[in-house]
């Protein structure tokens, strides 16, 4: 056998799988904002590494890879990790755990909230003694917990449908379009299922209430979604249309709002339960200004390419206010189980 051949054969795929290789990563190299297609172009203050036409594949592995998106899919990421694990506590309910995450979300110093701890592990005691004992106490009802896993499943919701929208809205302009109506869905459905818990527990004794203000939010918020779902609105020239819809259906809550402020007054809670609220607002109004006006890259083109870049602001704020408004629903619900109509 021909030696030369012989190493030809052995050299050759060598070679290609260099070549291949080599290809591969100047494929999936990053590439700057002037490059882009015009279809990708979106902010003009985020000027590098940009991940344009990558296989799902290799767009999933850069979840491992610094780029322009690698923190706004990992802050809701985590976001949606917190809320999954504070749902299997609620639903499991460990007490330790639920204890522990309790004193976290519910001990902002804004209240004289000092047995905090001593509340959670009494609704547990109360709830087990409900499952264990037949004779339960009077005074102890047995609370509706499905508007408040509502809230919970629609905040899990958000954040992972965004996250997968960062990650792999980069592969192509088909899927980048669908996967961005899927967040602008997600938005909505955590804003509509934020409404249940405190509208629910707020008019239990009051059912046309909770008929009239659940059935206006889910009917503007499924408008909302409808809209959203026209190619041409998801477009950047719409932002700040949508930015409008996101706050309209926000502003819609200030009517329940202050009607629940006012019927919330009989619980003896009722101003944690509204600094909650307060901060979950101003968390929410706070991110959605970060997210119309693109500060801080605009006054620093470049600058915040990888960190601190205005949507991955907006992207913590928006977990913030879930979780305060985590902590208000709490409160609701702490109340409905020692106070029944
Ligand atoms: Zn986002």
């Amino acid at each position: 056998m021909d030696p030369t051949l012989d190493s030809k054969l052995i050299s050759e795929p060598v070679e290609t799988k260099k070549w291949k290789k080599r290809e591969e990563s100047s494929s999936y190299e990053l590439v700057s904002y002037k490059e882009l297609p015009e279809y990708m172009k979106d902010n003009e203050f985020i000027l590098n590494y940009y991940r344009v036409n990558w296989p799902l594949k290799e767009a999933f592995f850069s979840l491992f890879r610094w780029h322009n998106e690698t923190l706004n899919v990992w802050t809701h990421l985590l976001g949606f990790v917190l809320f999954l694990g504070l749902t299997l506590t609620n639903l499991i309910q460990v007490p330790q755990v639920s204890d522990l995450l309790a004193l976290f979300t519910r001990s902002f110093p804004m209240s004289g909230d000092i047995n905090v701890s001593l509340d959670s592990l009494d609704l547990f005691v109360r709830t087990t003694t409900n499952l264990t004992d037949l004779n339960p106490e009077p005074d102890v009802t047995t609370v509706t917990r499905w508007p408040f896993f509502v809230f919970l499943a629609g905040s899990m919701f958000c954040l992972l449908s965004s996250s997968i929208c960062h990650l792999f809205s980069c592969h192509s302009q088909h899927l980048g379009l669908t996967l961005l109506r899927l967040d602008f869905t997600g938005i909505t459905t955590m804003i509509i299922t934020s409404f249940f818990p405190p509208i629910y527990y707020v008019f239990q004794c009051d059912p046309k209430w909770q008929f009239i203000y659940l059935g206006g939010i889910t009917v503007l918020g499924l408008f909302t979604i409808v809209t959203m779902l026209s190619p041409a609105l998801s477009t950047k020239k719409f932002r700040g249309f949508r930015a409008l819809l996101f706050s309209s259906m926000a502003l819609f809550g200030i009517i329940p709002g202050i009607h629940a402020a006012i019927v919330n007054c009989s619980n003896p809670r009722h101003d944690v339960a509204m600094a909650y609220e307060l901060a979950m607002a101003m968390f929410y109004l706070t991110g959605t200004l970060f997210y119309v006006s693109r500060v801080p890259e605009r006054f620093k083109p470049g600058w915040f390419d990888l960190a601190g870049q205005s949507h991955q602001i907006f992207h913590v704020l928006v977990v913030m206010g879930a979780l305060a408004h985590y902590g208000a629903s709490l409160v609701f619900l702490d109340w409905r189980h020692s106070h029944s109509c």
